[in-house]
């Protein structure tokens, strides 16, 4: 058995899968460059700091994925939902805290934790045995990133998200728009149909455009770019280059037909591809945006088909290190090349403070049943935890990969389920029933395995 699980980052995801260790009776080692090493984003040397809001989002279980999540991590023993409950603040149904006493109250409980130890050091290079979990999240210092690219591949390390917004397929109207694949490609007919397509006449274009151009944007930050970005050009900043530029890039209407009116030639048109193994999901293709959130629903929703898009996730283009996981990772979270090594958080494709402690809670119970000689069960697919993990480590396309929320999209439907928003509350209850069942059942699973 390994003496320790050490852990790279002391983030939302180092903190949990020391803590998850910690509550397996494991001991855990935190390495962790702040303060010693900063970054652009972080203020203080505190574990498990906010950089932006101070919102854990949505706490309805009920209804909404990520509130299942905290539901689930509550089941599981989360160190960040028991501190971010004794530092609550009023936010309507959101789980929002004071973020200084939060980050305060969870250094003290992890530091305080006697299997607990925090080394602050900066990692600059993947370590080459014991048992490790990296969680150095979306500002990986750049010694650290460099041994990462060496291990997995340049392609498959990206320094940037260029994320086009993702629908919800039952949202698309399919009275307007068809499936098909330019050229109808494909050896079967699955491929000749993998896009949705959306047409527009020339009018209707130049009203996209002009409201392209004329939505509100928001800037990178300060230091965000330093040296990295390799020039992924935000749809808007296509429209700004010329009003036709985009009816000859991602917009171009060639080799499609209309199949609702097969004789009229479309001016332009948007295309959706399939996002997820369970066809739930479609991203719009080339439109990552920098557009401000309520901006680009507005203007996506102008797209013929769009009209009522329900968006799983808007789009966006952040500073943010993450690995092709789909490719790179096991079902186990361990690097296939290098198994000594997890990958937990938000370097592994997920977004999102909650869905990254997550990711490490589930990390640090893999790692810790590891060094124990027991392997859990598989996490069932049907709860938060499992989406993300089945969606991070299989349900994704590699080719498309980029980070992503929890949300229903990335659950396997309920068979019995009335699709559409008429069906929502009842559907989405369904979710969050089955989900809940399934991770008690997996969790009760898992003390009797770990125990072993
Ligand atoms: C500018 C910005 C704004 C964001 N705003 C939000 C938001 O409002 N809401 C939200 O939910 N998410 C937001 N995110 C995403 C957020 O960062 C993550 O969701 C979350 O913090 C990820 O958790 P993590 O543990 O994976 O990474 P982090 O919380 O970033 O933790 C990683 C830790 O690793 C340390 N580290 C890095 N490299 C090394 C190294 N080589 N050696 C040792 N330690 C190292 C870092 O200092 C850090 O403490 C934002 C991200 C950025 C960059």
């Amino acid at each position: 058995m390994v003496d320790a699980i050490h852990i790279i980052g002391g983030g939302m995801a180092g903190v949990e899968a020391a803590w998850a260790c910690a509550r397996a009776g494991v001991p855990a080692v935190i390495h962790e460059m702040r303060p010693k090493v900063g970054t652009f984003a972080h203020r203080t040397g505190d574990l498990a700091e906010m950089v932006c809001s101070n919102s854990f989002r949505s706490d309805d279980h009920e209804q909404n994925a990520v509130g299942l999540l905290h539901w689930e991590m509550r089941a599981a023993g989360s160190i960040t939902m028991e501190m971010a409950a004794r530092h609550r603040l009023p936010a309507g149904g959101a789980l929002a805290v004071d973020r200084d006493a939060f980050s305060a109250a969870v250094t003290a409980a992890v530091r305080g934790h006697p299997l607990v130890s925090v080394v602050e050091e900066e990692m600059t290079a993947l370590p080459d045995d014991g048992s490790w979990i990296v969680a150095t999240g979306p500002l990986t210092s750049g010694a650290l990133a460099k041994s990462i690219r060496q291990a997995t591949g340049a392609e498959h390390l990206a320094f940037f998200d260029a994320i086009a917004p993702i629908v919800h397929a039952d949202t698309i109207d399919m009275g307007v728009a068809w499936r098909q694949s330019r050229y109808d490609k494909g050896e079967t007919e699955e491929e000749r149909t993998a896009y949705i397509n959306c047409p527009m006449d020339r009018a209707h274009y130049e009203a996209f455009i002009d409201a392209l151009l004329a939505a509100e944007k928001t800037e990178f930050r300060e230091g965000e770019t330093a040296g990295y970005f390799d020039g992924c050009l935000p749809v808007e900043v296509m429209a700004e280059r010329g009003r036709e530029t985009l009816r000859f890039g991602p917009m171009k209407p060639v080799g499609l037909t209309n199949a609702h009116a097969p004789d009229v030639k479309p001016y332009a048109v948007v295309q959706l591809r399939r996002d997820n193994a369970l066809g739930t999901l479609y991203n719009i293709v080339g439109f990552q945006t920098k557009m401000k959130h309520g901006a680009q629903a507005a203007v996506f929703r102008m797209i013929p088909g769009l009209k009522d898009a329900g968006f799983a996730r808007l789009g966006g283009i952040h500073r943010n290190t993450f690995i092709n996981s789909p490719t790179l990772l096991d079902d186990r979270m361990r690097l296939r090349a290098r198994p000594w090594l997890r990958f937990a958080g938000q370097i592994t494709g997920v977004e999102g403070y909650v869905e990254s402690a997550a990711m490490g809670m589930l990390a640090g119970r893999l790692a810790a049943a590891e060094a124990k000689g027991a392997t859990l069960p598989p996490v069932p697919a049907a709860t938060a935890v499992g989406a993300l993990l089945s969606h991070i480590t299989g349900g994704a396309d590699a080719k498309t990969f980029q980070p992503m929320n929890v949300n229903f999209g990335l659950f396997p439907p309920l068979p019995e389920a009335r699709s559409g928003r008429r069906g929502r509350a009842e559907r989405y209850k369904g979710y969050t029933d089955r989900a809940k069942a399934d991770w008690t059942a997996w969790l009760s699973g898992t003390v009797a395995q770990a125990a072993e």
